[in-house]
């Protein structure tokens, strides 16, 4: 049995699909980060046969629109005092701000570079957003 006790004080981001947490950990940029992490690949799980599991000691500020478009399966544990405080779980979220850029060169938004555009889902199982200005579709 993995021990989510063995960080004080951090984030454990738990029911990550097998094989998937390397592309959310580096999305996360977690490989450069200075705090311990942990990366824990092909946990048994109940739920999903096999799990990852990203443990972060130390309170980060994690993009949870970009986690949920990622897996929205997720669920982030926030730890403090080797107790899990706070259990998130996560969804794909029905609006998203400042994460995407539009493809679509004639889009007001790439000719006149206005940032934090709203992109709106528009497909559940492709995860595809569009363009609020422009309805261009975009995924991650
Ligand atoms: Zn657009």
């Amino acid at each position: 049995m993995l021990k989510i006790d063995s960080i004080k004080r951090g984030i454990v981001i738990d029911h990550i699909k097998a094989n998937c947490g390397y592309r959310i950990f580096k999305e996360l940029g977690l490989h450069k980060s200075d705090h311990r992490v942990a990366l824990i690949r092909n946990v048994p799980s109940k739920k999903l046969g096999k799990k990852d599991l990203i443990k972060i000691e130390n309170k980060i500020d994690l993009d949870l629109n970009i986690l949920g478009i990622m897996d929205p399966g997720l669920t982030v544990n926030i730890v403090e005092g080797e107790e899990i405080k706070e259990k998130i779980k996560l969804s794909l979220p029905q609006k998203v701000n400042g994460i995407f850029e539009c493809k679509n060169p004639r889009c007001v938004t790439t000719i006149e570079n206005i940032e934090n555009v709203e992109f709106i889902l528009v497909d559940k199982e492709k995860k595809e957003y569009k363009c609020e200005y422009c309805d261009t579709k975009t995924s991650l």
